[in-house]
């Protein structure tokens, strides 16, 4: 079973690895975008870890609620609402249980990544954080190192494609060939299930 502590340290984890990885965001960004997608992530989880200290809650659809307002209010760019809706999403489908079962967390991650795709109109394919998150969402069932392969993949897999959804669209065929950063960040999210679990 899942409690509050587990969804804590995926936030952690998740924090640790975009401040990691937050030249590298940025850069992916660069050529497609606006290079601010590191720093926008590193804004955000550094206000969602500061939230989740002061005051600890203590179910997990408290953890990802407290932590999706806290990334929709800090983050200026398009992930910031993306990522919010995400977390929120995820934590109001979890209800208020202590603790939940990897299949009921993976039901709702699904609600989650369903309201991501309401919300900002991309489908798979688009060249957005969606071709990593469905892929992982498909392979949660088989556990989270699964997902975390499946979303890895997924982020390469949008090198070829072309960007219809967000800033990259707005280069047009010029997005081909680059990795979306997004996708790219959303594959780290993923990786931290599995790091809070082991
Ligand atoms: P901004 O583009 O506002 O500067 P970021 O750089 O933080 O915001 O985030 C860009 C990422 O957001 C993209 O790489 C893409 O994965 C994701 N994204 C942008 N628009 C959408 C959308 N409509 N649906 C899903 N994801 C999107
Ligand atoms: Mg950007
Ligand atoms: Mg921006």
């Amino acid at each position: 079973m899942l409690d509050a502590d587990f969804f804590r340290r995926w936030m952690t984890a998740t924090a640790a690895s975009v401040h990691r990885e937050a030249e590298r965001l940025t850069a992916l960004d660069s050529p497609i975008g606006d290079a601010d997608h590191g720093s926008n992530l590193q804004r955000g989880f550094t206000a969602v870890t500061a939230a989740l200290e002061k005051e600890p809650p203590t179910t997990p659809g408290a953890v990802l609620i407290l932590a999706g307002r806290r990334l929709i209010s800090t983050v200026g760019g398009a992930s910031g609402p993306l990522y919010g809706t995400l977390l929120r999403g995820t934590g109001k489908a979890l209800g208020d249980a202590d603790e939940v079962s990897e299949e009921e967390f993976a039901q709702a991650f699904r609600a989650g990544v369903d309201g991501v795709m309401k919300l900002g109109g991309a489908a798979p394919g688009d060249k957005t954080m969606i071709d990593a998150l469905v892929p992982a969402v498909d392979a949660l069932g088989d556990g989270f190192g699964a997902a975390r392969a499946a979303a890895e993949q997924g982020a390469v897999a949008t090198i070829p494609l072309q960007a219809r959804k967000g800033r990259a669209s707005y280069v047009g065929e010029r997005s081909i060939g680059h990795q979306d950063p997004g996708a790219t960040s959303a594959a780290l999210l993923v990786a931290g299930l599995a790091e809070a679990n082991g």
